[in-house]
């Protein structure tokens, strides 16, 4: 895997809104395990998505973080050898990245609609990419067709691509990505980059050595591992972070109506008090724990205290 590269961590926060409880975990997690590593750490703005994308919620994000205590060392607001750090910019290397995987006969257009899956296929199951792509389109590669809506680009998974990956908390995963995800999208129809090639494009642009992320994604990491290889990268050491649950058993980060950091600070709550709130349900004080700054938890940073975490790789 990443053997011997200096760690380089990053946080990529999607601008959909203020920043969820579930998010300032994950990304104070990330940060910790960057540090404890003498590592570096890059935040990358993840805003592939238009109607999803809530103006000036990137920085708005950013700022709560910084009012947690974290710091990073190259990102869109302090810049880097990796910019821009803002996903919305980079275009040209997912069609980069797009133009060498097509050389290699591993894409496809596709013009099913959503209905025409579902009504094939065989197993619907209720993944992100919804039921199992059936292939129909896959003979018919790029060439150009009367085609009856704008098509989407497809990956040709190679149908023996078996991905074990070594979770570093969550231990040993392994995906047969054909049987399991199918031909999944790399681009919409409508132009939109799909996050499986972007995050992967950007992982390897910017050295990524260690991805530090919630446990919802564990299950998109072989996909991002199988595209990593076919564009001649290798995937990072990935570490998913367990869904941590709040005190009714809804996830943290999901949770509706859970308060955003900007809603705690604006409510008069100070930073140490969110801080421990959050290292309490991730497991990493004792409950009795009511302040705590980043630096702190640092100093006794352990992984293997996170909740649901049985046994922990170092990076
Ligand atoms: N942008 C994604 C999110 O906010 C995270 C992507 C990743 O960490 O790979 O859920």
């Amino acid at each position: 895997m990443s053997a011997g590269r200096p760690y380089r961590g990053r946080f990529a926060p999607s601008p959909t809104g203020d920043l969820h409880l579930g998010s300032a975990a994950a990304a104070l997690v990330a940060w910790l395990d960057a540090r404890a590593a003498g590592g570096a750490l890059v935040v990358r703005v993840e805003d592939l998505d238009p109607p999803r994308t809530v103006p000036g919620a990137a920085d708005r994000q950013m700022d709560d973080l910084r009012w947690l205590g974290l710091d990073w060392d190259e990102g869109p607001d302090v810049g880097g050898p990796h910019t821009p750090y803002v996903q919305s910019a980079r275009g040209a290397r997912y069609e980069g990245a797009l133009a060498a995987l097509a050389g290699r006969g591993l894409t496809y257009l596709c013009d099913c609609s959503r209905a025409e899956i579902a009504r094939v296929a065989s197993a619907p199951h209720a993944g992100d990419e919804g039921p199992r792509y059936p292939g129909t389109c896959r003979a018919l590669g790029m060439a150009p067709r009367p085609f009856r809506r704008a098509p989407a680009v497809r990956f040709a998974v190679p149908a023996d691509a078996e991905i074990a990956l070594d979770d570093r908390w969550q231990g040993r995963h392994v995906e047969r990505v054909a049987e399991q995800v199918g031909d999944f999208v790399l681009r919409r129809g409508d132009g939109v980059f799909a996050y499986q090639l972007a995050v992967v494009v950007d992982d390897l642009a910017m050295e990524i050595t260690d991805v530090v992320r919630g446990a919802d994604l564990l299950g998109s990491s072989a996909r991002q591992a199988l595209l990593a290889r076919a564009l001649g990268g290798e995937a990072p050491r990935f570490a998913h972070l367990p869904l941590v649950l709040a005190s009714d058993g809804a996830r943290l980060a999901k949770r509706a109506g859970s308060p955003s950091i900007r809603g705690r600070r604006e409510a008069g709550e100070r930073s140490p008090s969110v801080v421990a709130s959050i290292a309490r349900v991730l497991g990493l004080v004792d409950a009795s724990v009511r302040q705590a700054t980043p630096r702190e938890l640092l100093a006794a940073w352990n992984p293997s205290r996170l909740v649901g975490v049985a046994s922990v790789r170092a990076p």
